[in-house]
């Protein structure tokens, strides 16, 4: 899930500047989820600019604010409302979803922070940076490019202290949590299985996929 958090108001009605007539584009997938473009902040949302001199014409609630025909489908009635500007309740990839097909300002409500599991409800994990590289099988499931503060792909950087990382002694050392989960897993020998250091050719953006490509 894509986990992000809500932008200082302060900071959205500065890029509103004075445009008037607002749409709210939420999001009924991820950004739900994170409480941040559900039903609920969407009329919270539009409480508060309706109180400070705005005006919300038009309001759109896709599946999926990241799915370009979902989305698509909502735009012909924020253009027929006469927006003068949007606002996207989800992660900045809905907004961008948006903002390439219209031509009205689209700003972002939220900042967008992580790919993550969901440890509770409202709470939230990272645990992959996508590095289109996964090694987790040699690792216990344990993502040393998230977990690791330095990313380090082949051991602890020997900073850790008592099983912490000397980066954030919040956190547990990716490295200790490895070995461990190796060991309870009785797969220790994947310690000596070099993972080279990953190059950038995976995560070279913007990436792209195509399913319908026919395989040979
Ligand atoms: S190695 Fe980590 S960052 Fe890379 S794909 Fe696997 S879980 Fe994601
Ligand atoms: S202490 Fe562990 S988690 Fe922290 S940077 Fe070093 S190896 Fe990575």
């Amino acid at each position: 899930m894509i986990i992000s958090e809500k932008k200082p108001i302060e900071e959205l009605m500065l890029m509103l500047g004075d445009a008037k007539k607002i749409a709210l584009v939420g999001c009924a997938s991820c950004a739900t989820a994170c409480s941040v473009g559900g039903e609920k902040e969407m009329a919270e949302l539009k409480e508060y600019l309706e109180a400070n001199g705005k005006e919300v014409v038009a309001t759109a609630y896709p599946g999926e604010c990241c799915h370009k025909l979902l989305v698509k489908k909502e735009l012909k009635a924020i253009k027929a409302a006469g927006a003068e500007a949007i606002v996207g309740m989800s992660c900045g990839d809905g907004v961008g979803t948006v903002a390439e097909q219209i031509d009205i300002p689209v700003y972002p409500a939220n900042n967008t922070l992580f790919l993550g599991q969901v440890e509770r409800v409202g709470m939230f994990n990272e645990a992959c940076r996508m590095c289109g590289d996964c090694v987790l099988g040699y690792t216990g499931g344990v993502c040393p490019m998230t977990k690791c503060a330095k990313s380090l792909t082949s051991g602890p950087c020997g900073g850790q202290k008592n099983g912490k990382c000397e980066v954030n002694p919040e956190n547990d050392c990716a490295w200790i949590m490895i070995y461990k989960k190796l060991e309870s897993l009785g797969q220790l020998e994947k310690l000596d299985m070099l993972i080279e250091p990953k190059g950038h050719a995976a995560y070279s953006y913007p990436r792209k996929i195509n399913t319908r490509e026919v395989k040979k």
